[in-house]
């Protein structure tokens, strides 16, 4: 017998599949096993993707596999098929995409399955009294007898904890006590607690939805509700119905709405049902969560954007919370796109799909209203509770009158009456640090850093200068470089500036901070919101990290202090994010007893993203936008296709480059209609650690969409360098 095996390799171009002999004893093994196989001169990890009686190569040179790495199969039959899948529709390679199916810590064995002692008594003695079996003098051995007696069992490590750990030792040298190897579990967040769902009855909107997503069947439901209209107890309806028939189900939410008041609900909800899987859990934590559902102990998973990947089989029904978020697109290799994955899984079990958000995107959107998906609406908040009272303020005018702050007059008069009322608020700004550039007022120089082509950013905390792409750090500047001038300007302002000027205004007031910078480490986040939520602080400053999903009863008012910033974006999503933005915030605010005030601070008060999303006016914000895509030719009327080449060597990057664009233009020429753009250019951020980078920028339509993309992928793998990396973006959310 002969296996087809994908070696796992990390640094290279291989995409090849691999015969390996199956040797006497390993005739178990079945496409989705892990395999060890010798390859040049070291044994590595790879997946068996086929089985077939012989191969075309001559015998002498199959080497046998070298043994199984597991006990069952790891990647299902349908991932298998998810594999060819992605791989054709991104261009990946079969490793690339078959690693996604595995928690990252599996591979290489990095972690294995944590093994401890777990410790009964043996049969001739449950339920008797040790003072039965044991002398009057050992007290010790007592105690730990009754506990085991009585628990039924105990794990090793804890009777030692709570016993004398001799006294353990001696009754399991009497053979009293058994001691038996056993996985154990680790259960991310164990302390949260479970049970005691608070089961709510559906609003007649909500039982509505639920019940068309679960009419039966494959079928992809965009469920726009406004925030605050209960989508979550929508889709734990779906999801508990689903497990209720014994299949399973996955939802995805943001990795930044991966909050514990989710898991809480999930938790409460689903019991030990439920697996949790985000990048914020340990090695060890992630692939247990991942086992339970491989092994069928926990059917429902919750996570990120790689939860889609979950090893669940009959699937009944699959999730997408704030599916407009940008962080359903994977931007670096393996690039892919999670709506797509997800409808493929969808179809694959027959089993419907649900999109939700307050915002749709417009792709979403508009194939709601070309009838692809089917719509699903909550318009209303829960108890009718009304949308918060939105209040632009022109900055230019705040300007004119003599405020130069980054405060306006109307937002600190409303947070003095929120902070007088004992409530709480949230303050938004677009970007961390303290501001966004440093400039040199007399000669215009800018600081940027030496490795790429941006801007670096003024950190006040450590005093220094930061990439935002590479994370390189710089002093801060005394003097201009250029000039000698000591006049040196900092640009806009970042999340710092902001926290330090509020702690001047309201020095007794708590503030946290919440920003990349302030969640570096595992579980900050979840920290900074807990704290929050207990009320330990009043005011929350953050990007737009705060701005989802997150459930604050006592937040009252909410401030968004520079909403044009990500206006001021050069791309074509710019309207619609500041559209997603601003709502999102906005609906934070006066989501339980109190009504809700938000203050939106602007130099563009007539803009019409402004106007639609001051009146919650989601319908007309579409039309509007859809209208601007359809003339300027922009998605979802066409598909972006972006070919990138970096490297150290802009003349090797040429060879690949020159010959490739000559291609697609030659292309080009023959579907006229097909290409409405084709150019090729250095990418905007000319450099990145030190690699130049070019693209070919392209933006095709029609039906022929599918195979102008094919023929790119082909092209750009058609000429290939020596230190030179190219891929190709679909719709990418950066063209950076
Ligand atoms: P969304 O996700 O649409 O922003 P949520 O699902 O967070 O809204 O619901 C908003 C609030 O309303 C939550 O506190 C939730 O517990 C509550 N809620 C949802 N559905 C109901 C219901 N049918 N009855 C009472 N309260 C509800
Ligand atoms: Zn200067
Ligand atoms: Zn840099």
């Amino acid at each position: 017998m002969i296996a087809e095996v994908i070696v796992d390799i990390t640094n290279g171009e291989v995409d090849r599949i691999f015969d390996y002999l199956v040797p006497s004893g390993m005739e178990f093994l079945k496409p989705g096993y892990r395999v060890l196989v010798p390859f040049g001169k070291r044994d590595i990890e790879g997946y068996v993707i086929g089985l077939k009686e012989r191969s075309e190569l001559d015998a002498g040179k199959i080497k046998p596999i070298v043994k199984a790495l597991d006990e069952t199969p790891v990647i299902l039959p349908e991932m298998m098929r998810l594999s060819d899948f992605m791989r054709a529709k991104y261009n990946l390679r079969r490793a690339d995409t078959l690693r996604l199916f595995l928690p990252s810590e599996m591979r290489k064995n990095r972690v294995k399955e944590l093994k401890q002692y777990y410790v009964t008594l043996a049969p001739d003695y449950i339920g008797k009294d040790p003072a039965q079996y044991l002398k009057k003098t050992a007290q010790s051995q007592y105690d730990a007898a009754v506990y085991v007696r009585d628990s039924g069992g105990a794990y090793l490590n804890e009777l030692n904890r709570n016993f004398s750990a001799a006294a353990v030792r001696q009754l399991r040298a009497k053979n009293i006590f058994l001691a038996e190897e056993t996985a154990v579990l680790r259960t991310p967040y164990k302390h949260l607690p479970g049970g005691g769902a608070r089961e709510v009855a559906l609003t007649a909107a909500q039982s509505f939805a639920a019940e068309t997503v679960k009419g039966g069947g494959f079928k992809t439901f965009l469920l726009h509700g406004v925030t605050g209209s209960g989508k979550t107890e929508v889709y734990l309806n779906c999801i508990s119905e689903t497990l209720e028939k014994g299949k399973t189900a996955i939802m995805l939410v943001p990795e930044i709405s991966l909050t514990p008041q989710m898991f809480r609900a999930f938790r409460a909800r689903f019991g030990e049902g439920a697996a949790i899987l985000h990048s914020g859990l340990s090695a060890g934590e992630r692939f247990d969560e991942w086992r339970r559902l491989l092994t069928g102990r926990a059917r429902a998973a919750i996570g990120a954007r790689s939860a889609i990947f979950a090893p669940l089989q009959n699937l009944g029904v699959v999730v997408i919370d704030e599916e407009h978020d940008s962080s359903y697109i994977s931007e670096n290799n393996p690039r892919y796109f999670t709506h797509e994955v997800a409808a493929f899984r969808a179809k694959e079990n027959n089993c419907p799909l649900v999109l939700g958000s307050a915002t749709p995107s417009v792709a979403s959107y508009y194939r709601a209203k070309t009838g692809e998906y089917a719509l699903l609406r909550l318009p209303e908040r829960i108890n009718k509770k009304p949308m918060p009272e939105m209040l632009c303020v022109d900055m230019r005018k705040e300007m004119r009158a003599g405020n130069p702050g980054i405060f306006s007059g109307a937002f600190l008069r409303e947070l003095d009456a929120c902070m007088n009322g004992g409530r709480q608020a949230m303050v938004f700004i677009n970007r961390r640090g303290h501001s966004s550039f440093v400039m040199c007022r007399a000669c215009g120089y800018t600081a940027k850093c030496a490795a790429c082509d941006v801007s670096l950013v003024y950190h006040s905390e450590d005093e220094i200068l930061k990439c935002h792409y590479c994370d390189a750090t710089y002093h801060m500047l005394s003097a201009c470089p250029e000039c000698g001038s000591p006049h040196i300007r900092l640009g806009n302002v970042g999340t710092q500036r902001a926290e330090t000027e509020l702690r001047k205004l309201y020095p007794g007031v708590g503030i946290l901070r919440m920003d990349n910078d302030t969640t570096r480490t595992k579980d900050a986040h979840l920290e900074i919101l807990e704290r929050f939520s207990r009320g330990e602080a009043r005011i929350l400053v953050g990007t737009q990290m705060i701005a989802k999903g997150h459930d604050f009863p006592a937040v009252t008012l909410v401030g968004i202090l520079d909403a044009d910033l990500s206006l001021h974006f050069t791309d074509y999503k710019a309207a619609e994010r500041t559209f997603q933005l601003v709502t999102q915030s906005a609906g934070r605010a006066g989501r339980q007893d109190y009504a809700g005030r938000v203050v939106l601070q602007t130099y563009a008060p007539h803009h019409y993203v402004y106007t639609y999303a001051r009146n919650n006016n989601y319908g007309d914000f579409f039309k509007k936008e859809l209208n601007i895509r359809e003339t300027t030719g922009f998605p979802p009327f066409t598909t972006i296709v972006r070919a990138v080449y970096s490297g150290s060597d802009e003349g090797e990057i040429g060879k690949c480059f020159s010959p490739a664009l000559a291609e697609i233009e030659a292309f080009a020429r023959e579907r006229k209609d097909a290409f409405l753009f084709l150019r090729g250019m250095r990418c905007p951020v000319k450099m990145i650690k030190g690699d130049f980078r070019f693209q070919i920028l392209m933006r095709v339509r029609g039906a022929e969409t599918e195979q102008i993309i094919q023929n790119v992928y082909a092209v750009t793998g058609r000429y290939k360098s020596r230190g030179v990396a190219a891929f190709v973006e679909l719709n990418p959310p950066n063209l950076h």
